[in-house]
């Protein structure tokens, strides 16, 4: 099992020289979902050798454009690359129209089955299962309706015991399926052989966070609770907590009190004000609260076995 999060861009509103607004593909069971698309994200996949033929659910946290400009220019791609494959967007109502529009007026035709689903920014809400993976919407305290998202990979089969099965010369290769699942092995005696001297535990299923856009937001610290990886937006340092809280954003400092509190075993901080020529500040004001915080970056990469 293993949770891989590659940011394709993490800076806040204007674009500069090396920086790319908020857009990111998490790899999570084999599948590729695409988090935000800011201006410049296809540029940025293109760069990180991320294959546009693999996305196929893509998730936007709001309607401010360094985080969505980027999605008719994808989409417009995907036609040219004469996609056929289904597509998903989870995003606030107006994204439809928004989409629509552009694509009306060109009079161009989007011809593979295009999906929408209507986030909303009051509950937090299932919005995509499989057998593998569940992701639900993290309500976000932010000037429009903003959602962040929560993967969790769900609990996979009990590992068997290979020694422990081999024993029981009565048990085969086809009962294997039944025991993974966690169903004690009766002999045809009638003895009853309990799952657990059969199996391991499955690995644990991992879970990652994205919040971005917020203000300080304590309320959704239970429904992150010990994530794996928590993606934390710190747009401001604490000196310009004002600002922050004007604009409904966070500063490093209470990025890594939500990380602290919810107990999550790492966090990454992005969505940086362009005002700030280094970060590093901002890193070092995130560990004086919490330990286990890096800093985002453009091609970075984080992966968690
Ligand atoms: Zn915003």
């Amino acid at each position: 099992m293993s949770l891989k999060l590659t940011i394709l861009g993490c800076h806040a509103a204007l674009p500069r020289v090396n920086t790319n607004p908020t857009a990111q593909i998490l790899e999570i069971k084999n599948k590729h979902f695409l988090i935000d698309c800011g201006e410049g994200t296809q540029v940025a996949m293109r760069k990180n050798k991320i294959s546009f033929a693999k996305i196929q659910h893509i998730f936007i946290s709001h309607l401010h454009g360094d985080h969505f400009f980027g999605l008719v220019g994808l989409i417009s791609s995907l036609r040219l690359l004469n996609r056929k494959k289904e597509l998903h967007i989870y995003g606030p109502p107006e994204l439809e129209n928004i989409i629509g529009i552009h694509f009306e007026a060109s009079q161009s035709i989007i011809d593979f089955p295009l999906y929408f689903h209507h986030t909303q920014a009051i509950e937090k809400d299932i919005i995509y299962e499989d057998d593998k993976v569940e992701i639900q919407t993290i309500p976000l305290k932010h000037r429009i309706p903003t959602t962040g998202f929560l993967f969790k990979e769900k609990e996979g089969l009990r590992k068997l015991n290979i020694e422990a099965v081999e024993k029981n010369p009565e048990i085969q290769t086809c009962d294997y399926y039944n025991i993974k699942k966690g169903k004690d092995f009766i002999k045809e005696n009638g003895e009853v052989i309990k799952n657990d001297l059969l199996t391991f535990s499955p690995n644990k299923p991992l879970s990652y966070a994205f919040c971005s856009d917020t203000s300080f937001n304590p309320e959704m610290i239970p429904q992150i609770h010990k994530v794996d990886l928590l993606y934390h937006e710190s747009t401001f340092k604490q000196e310009h907590a004002d600002v922050a809280h004007k604009t409904g954003h966070s500063t490093a400092s209470e990025a890594a009190t939500i990380a602290k509190k919810a107990k999550v075993e790492r966090l990454v901080l992005g969505h940086f004000s362009n005002r700030y020529k280094e970060l590093n500040s901002l890193l070092s004001e995130a560990r004086a609260v919490f330990e286990n915080v890096e800093l985002a970056e453009e091609g970075k990469v984080f992966t968690i076995d």
